[in-house]
């Protein structure tokens, strides 16, 4: 295995990036859905707001349309009536749209920069996330631009029965890598999305978001590495567990060292 390289060399120990959305490739929830949700509840006329406390809580619950519907059975007694949950969900994704298509929503520090390096090493890459390709899709256009030609496959909500911390969407996506898993890193911020990941038997680097962070870091025991971003020049990140770092630049080097820990 080389290590002082940037580039993946033949034989190295990494051959494909996974890479979960929401909170990983963004911080997407507090500053995009979780606006969006609120405005989408204002237009239906209910009487409250998500804050980041409730948000955070709620966030257990896979799939936007599966967390509002868990909260309004919560708040009413009883489930929401399907064209009432399908009326909320059309509002929110326009209003989703409105905040990515303004500009408020950001790709994290070191995702531009890893996702190139990868692409030029000739690693595959893919998109693995139960959110909804619709979401997904504007995300994408906004803030990868030509570079989400770098990815070859978008698992998304759509294409599996369960979501994560269920690993169906990791296998499906291992089906299009035609692997066993071997060399293939999941890279995701959170609980439900490392339980995925190592269900579906993958190596899986937690990058610590605004929601993950604020949990103790001994729930991430599973993630064969804990960093709080993926860095960038000028931006470090810090590693929380995994091989030293000492530029806090999340590298390909790096990930390979991270790859051939036991
Ligand atoms: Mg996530």
């Amino acid at each position: 295995m080389q290590v002082s390289s940037p580039e993946c060399s033949p034989g190295c120990a990494l051959s494909a990036l996974l890479w979960d959305v929401d909170g990983t490739l963004a911080e997407t929830e507090q500053g995009g859905h979780r606006l969006a949700f609120n405005r989408a509840m204002t237009d239906a006329g209910l009487s409250w707001q998500w804050d980041e406390t409730t948000y955070r809580q709620l966030l257990t619950v896979s799939g936007g349309r599966e967390r509002l519907a868990h909260d309004l059975e919560r708040r009413e007694g009883r489930p929401p009536e399907p064209s009432r949950l399908d009326d909320l969900v059309t509002r929110k994704q326009g209003h989703y749209h409105a905040l990515v298509e303004a500009g408020e929503l950001q790709l994290r520090p070191g995702v531009r920069r890893l996702m190139a390096a990868a692409a030029a090493a000739g690693l595959r890459q893919g998109i693995v996330t139960t959110s909804g390709r619709d979401s997904v899709q504007a995300l994408a256009e906004q803030l990868l631009g030509t570079l989400a030609g770098a990815l070859s496959f978008w698992i998304c909500g759509e294409d599996v029965q369960g979501k994560k911390p269920d690993p169906e969407a990791y296998r499906l996506a291992l089906a299009q890598l035609g692997s066993d898993g071997h060399g293939v890193l999941a890279i995701e911020d959170s609980l439900n999305g490392l339980g995925a990941a190592r269900a579906a038997g993958l190596r899986c680097l937690i990058t610590l978001g605004i929601d993950s962070a604020a949990l103790p870091i001994a729930r991430f025991a599973a993630a064969t590495g804990v960093v709080d971003g993926l860095g960038d020049p000028g931006r470090p990140a810090a590693v929380r567990r995994g091989p030293a770092c000492r530029q806090g630049l999340i590298t390909l080097s790096w990930l390979e060292q991270l790859m051939s820990m036991p």
